[in-house]
């Protein structure tokens, strides 16, 4: 493979080095060139590269520095001093080497002057200054002045000779996440030298936003985010660039809320006679949020287009009831409704809910997941074919069950609502098979998913655009706030004191245990030795469960109607099957190796206990007390709000690794991050009007093209 050789750094001026050099190179090149096709790339350079993930030209431009310093300012030499890094301009009068007195340090030592005066310079271990640097030449000098007995001097300065234009000394300078053996001034030089692929890549983002906002172009952008002339284009250019990159998530986002308001959905009308009546036999008031998701809800589908909503609200905040006002509302207008679950064991306690609130003689309900099907009907137990069948015909009203409701060749009559739990949104593939499978090919049946991950606003905005959402922010009104502590393994045994007497006084326990081995991805031994533990050295006297992914699921459901139903005090179970149980009674939730499991998670298992009016606890053990970890698990202590919580694991974790985050699909902001809320609002109301202005996009080719390639990039599912 040809190489392409770029004199450097002895070319002084730039206009020789682009318009002899560079441009017929940069006719040859292009973003997907391998680095290792670049001049002064060679195999050990290039493998280097690659522990920064730099494969091609395009990779270079990417690499975006972490910080800037800027050393723009130039001082002289009298003037020089202070604790900062100061800049100067001088001529070398002088330079040299020689080994330290003890001999193991080759230090260079010279003399630079400039009007103004003299200066003393030295280096340790760098030898080869003597070869980069001649008497005579100019250049300019950045480090931090030290002065002792022998006068003042520059130590170990960044230094680079006065070229048109600077990249490491005199000017705002970049400095790039690096490795071993990598140096700033290397990736300087080749990021400089793949720049000019930047004046090729299109502009897509269309004329009058570029206007509107008063953009730099995208081209003039990529060259001020890595080599800023001023603070000011250097924010230009970053303001540009994340525009550019949330721009798109918002496009994409409008796509797809487009393509669904061209599919037409039953219209359900309000019912509000007989689900007054429901709220009223209930054994509660609902809050205000659960009233008002709920009119969102029943809002939305009474509009000829699919409902796409998000209902969202902490643990324990009520969700199921409101997706169940939405259910007796569809199924009043003789439409069918499903409702999801993650896992087997939550498909049949929503089935159980469901049923406590409606009459057989008057509603179907089934529950159909791959271990079983169960009808509310006075016939023996169906089979599963028996209720696909019944289910075709439009018998079944209410259906629940897992995801293999929309997995397997399940068909319905006339489905009008699909909702799934514990998931932030419906994903493209899903809706489209519900679409096909909703018995009317020519009509989508409307989606809600619910969700208890606390998505910051700012996030929301960026990831769920497409969505309408609904927030459940209070919890019901006889709720205590949980108390969480970490325990460490000498408080065990006055913690578990603790938990015998709760229990005697009536309440019930949860242990969860994390994964153990690898191997163990069932859980069955972490599970199986905790139990053992528990039930003879810990709590011989009283019963404990014991729940496992091995188990089927008739067993799961046993344990857990035997747990509801206070037939043990504890209940062992691995965090396989975790989230969503109901269990009011229980009122203390104790975590083994907290440290193994993310906040998100965490707060997911709290949200088991404090369901109804005991005050409830939460034990987060651990055997690990390094700071990091026990910092990380008091923000459980301090906040007992999801909500609040998301917000401190932001600020804690900082951009890319945020709360939650892994179920969204789509985290690797390169240049934008989650705060950057203002540049997100920004983007959406461009996107909306672009949209609103021609939906098809067909005014901007460009970008449409760009949005499509896109969306085609983004996997939902
Ligand atoms: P989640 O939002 O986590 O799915 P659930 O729907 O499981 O929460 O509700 C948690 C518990 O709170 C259930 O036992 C439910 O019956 C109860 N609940 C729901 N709404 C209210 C309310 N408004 N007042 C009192 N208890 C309620
Ligand atoms: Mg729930």
């Amino acid at each position: 493979m040809a190489k392409y050789h770029v004199p450097f750094p002895a070319a002084r001026s730039r206009d020789i080095l682009k318009n002899t050099l560079i441009l017929p190179i940069m006719a040859l090149l292009n973003l997907r060139t391998p680095v290792k096709e670049l001049s002064r790339v060679g195999q050990s350079t290039a493998s280097r590269l690659k522990n920064l993930n730099i494969a091609t030209a395009g990779d270079l431009l990417w690499h975006l520095p972490f910080r800037y310093d800027d050393l723009s300012q130039i001082t002289t030499i009298d003037k020089a001093g202070g604790p900062d890094v100061i800049t100067v301009k001088a001529r070398v009068e002088l330079l040299q080497n020689r080994r330290s007195p003890r001999k193991k340090v080759m230090i260079t030592e010279g003399i630079i002057s400039d009007a103004s005066g003299s200066l003393k310079v030295v280096w340790f271990n760098q030898p080869f200054i003597t070869k980069n640097l001649a008497t005579g030449d100019e250049v300019y000098f950045s480090g931090k002045i030290e002065e002792d007995r022998f006068g003042r001097c520059l130590k170990n300065p960044t230094y680079e000779k006065i070229r048109e234009q600077q990249t490491s000394t005199a000017c705002i300078v970049p400095v790039y996440p690096a490795t071993e053996n990598i140096t700033q001034k290397q990736l300087r030089f080749l990021i400089q030298m793949v720049l000019p692929l930047a004046e090729k890549i299109q502009d897509w983002l269309p004329q009058e936003v570029t206007k509107k906002f008063n953009f730099l172009s995208l081209s003039e952008s990529w060259k001020q985010i890595h080599f800023p002339e001023t603070q000011q284009k250097l924010n230009q250019a970053i303001h540009r660039l994340k525009f550019n990159e949330l721009f798109l998530i918002q496009m994409h986002n409008m796509r797809l809320k487009n393509e669904l308001e061209k599919i037409s959905a039953p219209e359900i009308p309000f019912h509000e006679e007989q689900i007054k009546k429901l709220v009223s036999s209930l054994p509660f008031q609902l809050t205000p949020d659960q009233r008002r998701s709920a009119w969102q809800i029943i809002q939305d589908m009474q509009r000829h287009h699919p409902m796409n909503r998000m209902l969202e609200g902490d643990v324990g905040c009520g969700k199921t009831v409101v997706a169940a006002l939405a259910m007796y509302n569809t199924v009043l207008n003789q439409f069918q409704a499903a409702l999801m679950a993650p896992t087997e064991i939550l498909a049949f306690q929503h089935w159980q809910t469901i049923n406590t609130l409606f009459d057989p003689k008057e509603i179907h309900i089934a529950l159909l997941t791959n271990n079983y099907g169960l009808s509310n009907q006075p016939v023996a137990a169906p089979s599963r074919a028996k209720l696909q069948e019944e289910l075709k015909k439009g018998n079944i009203q209410m259906i629940i069950g897992t995801h293999s409701l929309i997995q397997e060749n399940v068909i319905f009559e006339n489905l009008g609502l699909a909702i799934i739990d514990e998931q932030h949104r419906f994903g493209v593939e899903q809706r489209r098979h519900l679409k096909s499978s909703s018995g009317d090919k020519n009509r989508s049946p409307h989606f809600l998913s619910m969700t208890a991950t606390p998505i910051p606003r700012s996030l929301a905005l960026a990831l769920y655009g497409d969505l309408d959402i609904s927030h459940i922010k209070q919890k019901p009104a006889n709720r205590k706030a949980i108390r969480t502590s970490l325990v460490r393994s000498d408080q065990r045994t006055i913690t578990y004191k603790f938990i015998e007497t709760e229990i005697k006084k009536g309440r019930q326990a949860f242990v969860i245990c994390p994964l153990i081995e690898e191997s163990d991805t069932l859980g069955v031994k972490s599970v199986n030795e905790e139990h053992k533990k528990l039930q003879t050295h810990i709590f011989p006297h009283l019963r404990i469960g014991l729940l496992h992914g091995k188990m089927k699921g008739s067993e799961k459901e046993t344990i857990m109607t035997d747990f509801k139903d206070k037939k043990y005090h504890v209940l062992v179970a691995t965090s396989v099957i975790e989230v969503g149980v109901d269990v009011p009674n229980a009122s203390i939730m104790i975590i083994e190796g907290s440290e193994r499991f993310g906040l998100a998670q965490l707060h997911q298992f709290r949200g088991r206990v404090g369901r109804d009016e005991h005050q409830s606890y939460c034990f987060l053990f651990t055997e690990n007390f390094n700071p990091a970890i026990v910092r990380r698990l008091s923000l459980l202590a301090e906040h007992n709000d999801g909500f609040s919580l998301a917000e401190a694991d932001l600020k804690l974790r900082g951009p890319g690794d945020v709360y939650g985050t892994e179920q969204s699909g789509w985290v690797n902001l390169k240049i934008a991050n989650w705060h950057d809320t203002e540049i997100m609002r920004e983007t959406k109301s461009t996107a909306e009007s672009l949209f609103r202005q021609d939906p098809k996009l067909l005014t901007w080719p460009l970008l449409a093209r760009k949005v499509e390639r896109f969306s085609h990039r983004i996997h939902l599912e």
